[in-house]
């Protein structure tokens, strides 16, 4: 069975976890911190907050951002639905925009119709790596004097405009998932180029705590802390952070590793009419986190039955990025709300197996049993 997704783990991130353990420091602390250096450079951020997850680097950003009860907040709803939750946590309300269709991105203009005196914030998505149109939503922001968050979970390494993902905004979180790029495990990133925030989302990962650890355990005098504002547990742990260092390491190999299978499929796929492959438009560049082609009406086979003849045939697939409105969650809240291209999109579009290292065979059979399950007879 060829799997949808691996992450790319070796002896060394082995060694590295096993060595951080027998130093005896194995939560939050000095590897946590090498670890935060070395994101914001690669980022190309002035700052970098390691937490425990993206679902709880986005719960920080929203409070830092000032997003409360009774504030809107524009999100896509075809997006995991950690992005919409996020808003939630607050007390806020997540507002769900459509997407374009060839991108999966938020779309600038039906998002500009849904801005209404209530709304605080935007939280932009790079929908499985593709950079979504970032001046075109800062622009938006400035206009109606709204905060922008990009929820980058799947989108570490991509750029926009020649600039890393991270670079651009005040607040961009990232997810080390297994289902992502590189991965400690669980894990997650706040980039930020505003010291406040920093300082702030630092305190607020660990109990609003204004002492931490290490710094107790450094100093030759009797310090006590004190708790300035009531905070969570969000941290990362040093074991963690020891296997990040070492993938982050990695990540432009892997990166380049992907695009080779993605442009292998995109090259294979290019002559059958009845589907649309993933458009990189110019300055956009993505880390291929997960490759998706949407089906069109005139195609012979509906996604539901290709994804089956591709299990029968030993290729795992998954359907395509899930709609927040119509899970249960959301659903009585969002009654009556119609969003016909995220809807399509998403019931229309399949996922092909990509991860490294892939082998030549592998490669070949995706392209083989997708091309004999897609084409008429
Ligand atoms: C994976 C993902 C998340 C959640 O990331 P976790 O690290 O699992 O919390 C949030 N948003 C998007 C768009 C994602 O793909």
């Amino acid at each position: 069975m060829i799997p949808i997704a691996k992450p790319y783990l070796t002896e060394e991130e082995a060694k590295a976890a096993h060595d951080t353990i027998l130093t005896g420091w194995i939560t939050q602390g000095p590897r946590v911190a090498e670890f935060e250096e070395k994101f914001a450079a690669y980022t190309e951020a002035k700052f970098a907050v390691a937490v425990s997850n993206c679902t709880t680097a986005l719960h920080l950003a929203m409070i830092v951002a000032g997003i409360g009860p009774g504030d809107e907040v524009i999100c896509p709803s075809m997006s995991y639905i950690a992005t919409a939750n996020s808003i939630k946590y607050t007390g806020a309300k997540p507002v769900f925009a459509e997407i374009i269709p060839e991108t999966y991105n938020l779309d600038p203009v039906d998002t500009e119709k849904r801005i209404t005196s209530k709304t605080k914030a935007i939280l932009l998505v790079h929908q499985i790596g593709m950079p979504a149109d970032i001046d075109a939503f800062q622009k938006l922001a400035e206009k109606y004097k709204l905060k922008l968050i990009e929820d980058a979970a799947c989108a570490v390494g991509s750029t926009y405009k020649g600039k890393k993902i991270g670079s651009h905004s005040e607040l961009v979180c990232f997810s080390l998932h297994p289902r992502k790029v590189i991965s400690t495990g669980d894990g997650g990133f706040i980039t930020t180029n505003r010291e406040d925030y920093y300082q702030r989302m630092k305190l607020l990962r660990q109990h609003g705590m204004s002492v931490n650890d290490r710094v107790r355990h450094e100093s030759s005098k009797v310090i006590f802390e004190d708790h300035i504002e009531v905070g969570y547990n969000y941290r990362m742990t040093d074991i963690q952070a020891a296997v990040g260092i070492k993938q982050l390491a990695k990540l432009d190999w892997i990166i380049q590793e992907r695009r080779k299978i993605a442009l292998r499929y995109n090259d294979m796929f290019k002559d059958i009419d009845c589907i649309r492959l993933p458009i990189e438009k110019e300055g956009y560049f993505s880390n291929y986190q997960s490759y998706s082609i949407y089906l069109k009406e005139n195609c012979p086979v509906s996604r539901n039955e290709l994804m089956q003849k591709m299990l029968d045939a030993g290729v795992s697939t998954r359907r395509g990025i899930m709609t927040s409105h119509r899970e249960t969650a959301y659903k009585n809240e969002c009654a009556g709300l119609s969003l016909p291209a995220s809807e399509n999109a998403s019931d229309n579009s399949i996922i092909l197996p990509l991860y490294i290292p892939m082998t030549e065979k592998d490669i070949q059979t995706v392209i083989d049993v997708f091309r004999s399950n897609i084409l008429p007879k």
